[in-house]
């Protein structure tokens, strides 16, 4: 008997190690997040590039979150090819209307001139294109916290991020969510631009596998510009994706999913 107890002693020790382990790795901002997944992004307005490489996403099963911007510009032939990336799992996500820079914007117009022809004027015109976003990213990470309450009543997500632009060799960074907690997760961008580091992805990669969550970032795929990521890279981030056998998500599939514990929450 008194062996039996204490195997069940034991029993429960390890179990009680095993949620501290987990709830150690899971934790993100004091909120605890379902662990291990990829959101994987994409900028702009690259729409005939994206589609392209919908094969690949396809075969490999990922779902992109595009953040798309001059939705103004494009023609009937740009917007059938955004709906069919939604149709198929990905999100068409909102950019802003001209991808201005939105201090310097702001400062020059007034924050109800950025919301109404930046924000309101594009949101109609991306509902009326059929798509149905509730995330936005802000262009050049440029934002105040003062524009968060009017950005809140019209969108669930709202990603901040500060991409050493135009710095070069890539600096490491992070890219936060607020929805409406703080998530901040690793964010690794993987255009030309920043030095693509395949050992670095493979340790964030790692990390997705053991249960964190990672974000990676890009513009388009194979285009003659330091703002986009060589084919060869392409290729080199799918097979590695595929041998870590992680999951990927949309930003809104992911947070729709994410169990949220708000004990503690600092925010
Ligand atoms: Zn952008």
């Amino acid at each position: 008997m008194k062996k039996v107890t204490g195997l069940l002693l034991l029993f429960i020790g390890v179990l009680l190690l095993l949620n501290l382990n987990v709830a150690h790795r899971f934790h993100t901002e004091s909120t605890q997040i379902k662990p291990g997944t990829l959101l994987l992004m994409a900028d702009d307005w690259n729409v005939n590039n994206w589609y392209k490489y919908k094969d690949s996403f396809e075969k490999y099963g990922l779902k992109l979150t595009f953040y798309v911007s001059h939705i103004h510009t494009m023609d009937s032939m740009r917007l059938a090819k955004l709906r069919v990336l939604q149709s198929e799992g990905h999100e068409i996500a909102f950019h802003t209307l001209n991808h201005h820079d939105a201090q310097k914007y702001v400062q020059a117009n007034g924050l109800q001139e950025y919301l109404k022809v930046e924000v309101d004027s594009g949101l109609a015109l991306f509902r009326k294109a059929g798509f149905t976003t509730k995330a936005f990213a802000f262009p050049c990470g440029s934002y105040a916290s003062a524009y968060f309450p009017s950005m809140r009543q019209r969108f669930q997500t709202l990603r901040l991020n500060n991409f050493p632009l135009h710095q070069v060799p890539y600096v490491e960074d992070s890219v936060k969510f607020i929805q409406p907690h703080n998530f901040m997760f690793s964010c690794f961008a993987l255009d030309d631009a920043y030095g693509f580091d395949q050992a670095k992805l493979s340790s964030l990669l790692e990390e997705v596998q053991k249960g964190e969550t990672v974000a990676l970032l890009f513009h388009s795929i194979g285009e003659d510009s330091p703002w986009s990521m060589s084919e060869a890279n392409f290729r080199t981030f799918l097979m590695l994706y595929a041998s870590y056998q992680v999951r990927s998500e949309t930003v809104s599939g992911f947070f729709k999913n994410a169990v949220v514990d708000c004990s503690g929450s600092m925010d």
